[in-house]
């Protein structure tokens, strides 16, 4: 079983210990669209032990450029139960649980129960706020990325020591963003350092990105870092830390 995991345990960073961390480990991840995509396979294909699947929606004609786990047969299909199917294919050893449902702040114990890590793959600012709020009261680490064409950017909250996303976002969101451009390319360079960055908390590694974003400009082919402070009124982690 350990044999597919052969050429990541020869990492010295990993190793063998390392991967029975990973395949005793759990992440939740919600969105299983553009950014879901690469993280659910990169998740997979490294032995993540147990990987909950969170999308209330169907494949449309219009995902095909960039959400690569489905193709023309699957439109209509429900996501969850399509990507679960496709993940399977690739690593059966492991457990993948679809939620075909939105997630909410009523659904969020349930959905949270059990994880030790939650990925955001997500393209708006209220499901954010709302993950990012049930994670703070169970204390559990949260990857975040997103993208709007050309620009894109990836972070990860630890409640007790960094700010949160509603420190590095207020309340924006409920204002209601436009649905960003994406391109695959694009979609699939966040996602694989949104995976990246779970993968190192997983293995107990200290966050490098703890307190800041790393964004990346896909036009100039750069990366910058942009530091966020903790805002001690934070209605979600004002109090925490
Ligand atoms: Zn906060």
């Amino acid at each position: 079983m350990q044999e597919q995991y052969t050429r990541q345990i020869r990492i010295p960073e990993i190793g063998e210990a390392g991967q029975k961390r990973l395949n005793n480990s759990s992440v939740l991840v919600v969105g299983a669209g553009g950014l879901g995509t690469t993280v659910l396979y990169s998740l997979a294909g490294a032995g993540v032990g147990t990987i909950g699947i969170v999308d209330d929606d169907v494949v449309d004609i219009t995902n095909l450029n960039r959400q690569f786990l489905y193709d023309v047969q699957n439109i209509g299909d429900p996501k969850a139960t399509i990507a679960q199917q496709r993940i399977h294919e690739l690593n059966p050893d492991i457990k993948i649980i679809p939620y075909a449902v939105r997630f909410t702040e009523e659904n969020a114990k349930m959905l949270l129960e059990g994880y030790d890590l939650v990925v955001l793959a997500v393209d708006n600012l209220s499901t954010r706020l709302v993950v990012n709020r049930a994670c703070s009261l169970r204390n559990l680490p949260l990857v975040d990325g997103g993208i709007d064409g050309f620009r894109g950017y990836v972070t990860a909250t630890q409640f007790n020591e960094t700010p949160c996303l509603q420190c590095i976002y207020g309340d924006n969101g409920k204002k209601g963003n436009p649905t960003p451009g994406s391109l695959g390319a694009v979609v699939a360079v966040i996602s694989s350092l949104e995976a990246n960055l779970a993968i190192l908390l997983l293995l107990g590694k200290p966050n490098p990105l703890a307190s800041k974003s790393l964004y990346y400009d896909a036009l100039n082919m750069s990366f910058d870092e942009i530091a966020f402070k903790k805002n001690k009124s934070c209605k979600v982690c004002g109090k925490l830390g």
